[in-house]
């Protein structure tokens, strides 16, 4: 759970500043504010942070995919390939756009697979999002680079490796723009929030109009004065969550460094027993660590190991069967069961492609998702617990 953890002295100082303004929303109130503008101050240290030129605060991750995808220019007609193995906000977004979301299969990494994405670009195909999952980067120089050569916008949805980084770059800096969520199961949170990082000035403006029903955010005119070139809607972070956002941003190194420990110590454990190996992670010193994926060399073994584990205490979870995380587990998804009762876009006249989510053109998700066991790592983990793990792996072990 990460930064939720943590909350503490900090997080609220940073709240009690904004409520003893009053001014609870972000824009105007320049002068009853006193110099707290939370959520800018936070965009501003997350930018610096991931070394990005713009970032912009939203209401949600999912929210962030959505103004990231719009500020894209992605739309009805268009197909956007998406890893089969992510949070279903992911595939929401796209449908959110009018857009098609193309199923791409993942490797090793747990994360889309470069080749795999390479076969399913068609002639409709505009962007690729792919996804870091449980903390760790996907091989996104790769992806860059296929990418790259058909000409497609990458947006990289880092909801869950907030704070990692692949050579050094830290991700969600490698596409067109990139996402964060800071919702309350994520490295950081702020309840709920999110953010859009970009270097490019133009995406960052439209995000910007788009999350604030258009305004242009004019500093010399009052917010009723301002202008605006497009219509937009309402995704903007309020004060709170920006308050929020600046105590925890501030206690992300820590989170990740503590995580990294912890998870080295548990991934000792399960070393030594045959037959287990560990998720490939393509730069494992950028690893947040917030799981520990492993695998074992078939599913009834996996299964038989993850029940033994739960007996004894270890929990674990099976990706393959997870509801919300994997496409053929999506029975409203894959119904087509949309919000709108005309199945759109699905449905959209304007689109001329066709997909398949019939999950044997995946079969390396199927694979390594069958085999792999995934067990949440804390900031938080004292002696005991770690004890309790060790000897909970240990008794489970001898089944295999
Ligand atoms: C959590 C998550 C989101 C959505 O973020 P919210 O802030 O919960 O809306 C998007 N993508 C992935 C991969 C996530 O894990």
């Amino acid at each position: 759970m990460a930064g939720a953890e943590l909350i503490g002295k900090e997080e609220i100082k940073e709240i009690m500043d904004v409520l003893e303004t009053g001014v609870l929303m972000r824009g105007d109130f320049f002068k009853e504010r006193k110099g707290a503008l939370k959520v800018p101050q936070f965009e501003k240290d997350f930018a610096r942070y991931c070394g990005a030129k713009f970032a912009l605060g939203v209401t949600s991750g999912s929210a962030a995919l959505k103004v990231a995808l719009t500020a894209l220019d992605v739309g009805p007609g268009d197909e956007v390939i998406v890893p089969a193995f992510t949070f279903i906000a992911t595939w929401e977004a796209v449908l959110e756009v009018g857009a098609i979301p193309v199923m791409g299969d993942i490797d090793g990494s747990l994360n889309l697979d470069p080749d795999d994405m390479e076969r399913r670009i068609t002639p409709f195909t505009k962007a690729v999002v792919p996804v870091h999952m449980l903390g760790a980067p996907a091989r996104i120089d790769r992806i860059i680079e296929v990418a790259g050569k058909h000409n497609l916008l990458v947006l990289e949805d880092n909801a869950q490796a907030c704070g990692g980084h692949f050579r050094g770059k830290k991700l969600g800096t490698f596409g067109d723009m990139g996402i964060f969520s800071f919702d309350y199961y994520k490295t950081m949170t702020t309840a709920e929030g999110g953010m859009v990082v970009t270097d490019r000035q133009d995406l960052y403006e439209r995000a910007d109009w788009y999350h604030d029903h258009g305004h242009d955010h004019n500093p010399d005119v009052g917010r009723a004065l301002e202008g605006r070139t497009i219509l937009g809607f309402n995704y903007r972070m309020n004060e709170l969550q920006g308050a929020l956002g600046l105590a925890q941003l501030r206690k992300l190194d820590y989170i990740i460094a503590e995580q990294r420990k912890n998870k080295e110590a548990v991934r000792g454990m399960l070393k030594s027993i045959k037959g287990i190996g560990f998720r490939n992670v393509p730069d494992p010193e950028g690893d947040t660590a917030t799981f520990l994926a492993f695998n074992l060399t078939d599913e009834e073994t996996t299964a038989r190991f993850q029940k033994a584990l739960g007996d004894n205490g270890v929990n674990t979870v099976c990706f393959k069967k997870n509801l919300w995380h994997y496409l053929p587990n999506w029975e409203h998804f894959l119904a087509q069961s949309t919000a709108n009762s005309r199945k759109y876009p699905f449905r959209d006249p304007s689109y001329r492609g066709k997909v398949s989510y019939d999950r044997s053109a995946i079969p390396q998700a199927e694979d390594i998702l069958g085999r792999t066991l995934v067990m949440g790592i804390s900031v938080k983990m004292p002696e005991e617990r770690l004890a309790a793990i060790q000897e909970g792996i240990q008794k489970a072990a001898k089944i295999l």
